[in-house]
């Protein structure tokens, strides 16, 4: 479902990329791993047009969507977690869903709250909370189900772990796993070879911009 092929992209005169592939097939969790400054979070912000100078293929089920703007690379079905947790503070967990369902993808039918409380029942215990009342990881876990309002086909979840007390980690590894079997695709970038491990089924390695190895855990 999504395919990159010999992706290049710099910032300014820098090169950070040189020939990045990768591709994620349907229903499937993959992990990008690599190094601080490796270019996982390039990567995935090149596939999401907020990098501007790229060369090279990316393709969304099929469709070319290499220098598209953004808001229309989340309307095509790919839903994307930064690095950097997105909360609205002063909005309760609700209305940051809410927030969510603005980006929805068309054609299809939304995620109601309470299926998405179902999957994220220490959110559901919060929702009238304000979004700066949760800690960290719950924080993490709001923007990881706000993006899931705009009803994705395929996350983008850069570094999840990040940060986050090894409970939220636990719980964050049900999610995914439950992502999985509601069909949808993951690609995961991580550093925590741990989780990665616990929740893909399989891994590319990313070195200094260049694709260094790929495969399966149990060949790792
Ligand atoms: P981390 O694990 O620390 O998040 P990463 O693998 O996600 O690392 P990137 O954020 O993709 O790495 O960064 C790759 C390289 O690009 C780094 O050398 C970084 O300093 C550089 N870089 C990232 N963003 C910019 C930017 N906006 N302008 C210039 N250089 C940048
Ligand atoms: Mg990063």
């Amino acid at each position: 479902m999504l395919e990159v092929d010999a992706l290049h992209a710099r910032y300014g005169r820098a090169q950070i990329l040189n020939g990045v592939s990768l591709d994620v097939g349907e229903n499937e969790v993959v992990a990008l791993l690599g190094r601080n400054g490796a270019g996982k979070s390039t990567t995935m912000k090149s596939v999401m047009g907020l990098v501007r100078q790229t060369d090279g293929n990316i393709r969304y089920d099929g469709q070319q969507i290499r220098g598209k703007p953004s808001h229309q690379i989340c309307r095509t079905g790919i839903g994307y977690v930064p690095e950097e947790r997105r909360i609205f503070g002063d909005l309760t967990v609700e209305e940051n869903l809410e927030v969510g369902r603005r980006g929805a993808r068309e054609d299809a039918p939304e995620w109601s709250l309470d299926h998405l409380f179902e999957l994220f029942p220490n959110l559901a215990e919060r929702r009238r909370n304000l979004g700066k009342q949760l800690s960290g990881g719950e924080q993490q876990m709001l923007t990881i189900a706000r993006t899931l309002m705009g009803n994705p086909k395929l996350v983008l979840l850069d570094e999840p772990s990040e940060g986050i007390a090894p409970v939220i980690v636990e719980q964050m590894a049900r999610v995914i796993a439950e992502l999985k079997a509601e069909g949808l695709s993951v690609l995961l970038s991580e550093q925590n070879l741990h989780f990665a491990r616990l929740v893909s089924d399989r891994a590319y390695i990313i070195e200094k911009g260049e694709m260094r190895w790929d495969g399966t855990f149990a060949d790792l």
